[in-house]
């Protein structure tokens, strides 16, 4: 597949590790200028060394994306340096396991405020930037749990879903403003996210994909770079798996 993306500035959020590192890899590799977003300046910066040590452009900024002034500073930060044309609203936490009766309060607005809250300060923000610099594509990270349930995730799973509604509607409305808006839904991916499992629970998670393992990060940012590619122009508005089958049974 070919996907070039020089000459456009890409901001991806939770990019110190995971799924959003291996998406800022990707678009480093095919020439975008990457914004490595993270929590602490520490794992931003090891992430821009790795790209950077490939050969990649990266530049690491800190904060938090669940405060919609940080938001914006990362934004106007990446404006600053040319325009936004790219952005990957993937940060995410994985919350606390509790069945819904008895799910803290506390728990449940972090999750949301992490998982939901913050796509929605990056559209707010990203998308006047991106009007501003000509167009772009934004691609929203939700999960299998953005189109199914699963227990002891609540907060998770309201999330997701919401995420995938969030996604069209936005797509709907800039889809002839030149902005295109994707979600994509992995199943479990081997990242630090699912240390929350033991091994006997991640053990009996990869029994549910019928690839009969976990998919990788790199597996993910392959399907983040396409819809954020010129070869998915027509593509606006849905909601990609990336799951080994996992829903399909
Ligand atoms: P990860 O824990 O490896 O990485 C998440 C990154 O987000 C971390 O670097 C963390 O510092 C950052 N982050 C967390 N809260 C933040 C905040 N408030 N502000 C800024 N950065 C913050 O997790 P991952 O598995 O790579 O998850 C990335 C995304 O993929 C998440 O949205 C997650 O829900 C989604 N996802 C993961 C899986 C999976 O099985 N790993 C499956 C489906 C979807």
């Amino acid at each position: 597949m070919q996907t070039d993306f020089q000459g456009k500035n890409a901001l991806v959020t939770g990019a110190g590790s995971g799924i959003g590192k291996a998406i800022a890899q990707r678009l480093a590799a095919s020439g975008a200028q990457v914004f490595v977003a993270d929590l602490t300046q520490d794992s931003a910066d090891a992430a821009v060394a790795e790209i950077t040590g490939a050969g990649g452009r990266a530049v690491a900024l800190a904060g938090d994306v669940s405060d919609p002034q940080a938001v914006e500073a990362l934004v106007g930060t990446v404006m600053a340096a040319g325009g936004l044309q790219l952005l990957v609203n993937n940060a995410g936490i994985a919350g606390v396991q509790e069945p819904v009766g008895s799910y803290p309060v506390d728990q449940w607005r972090k999750v949301i405020d992490v998982n939901l809250n913050a796509v929605f300060y990056g559209l707010r923000h990203g998308i006047p930037a991106m009007l501003q610099s000509g167009g772009g594509a934004v691609v929203n990270v939700a999960s299998i749990l953005g189109s199914v349930g699963t227990a002891h995730a609540s907060a998770y799973v309201a999330a997701k879903h919401a995420v995938v509604g969030l996604t069209k509607t936005a797509a709907v409305e800039y889809a002839r403003q030149g902005i295109r808006v994707n979600a994509v839904g992995p199943a479990y991916i081997e990242t630090p996210l699912l240390n929350v499992l033991d091994d006997a629970a991640k053990a009996a998670l990869v029994a549910l994909h019928p690839a009969g393992r976990l998919g990788t990060p790199e597996e993910v940012a392959g399907l983040v770079a396409f819809l954020l590619s010129d070869n998915a122009a027509f593509v606006t508005g849905s909601y990609h798996l990336v799951d080994g089958g996992y829903t399909a049974v």
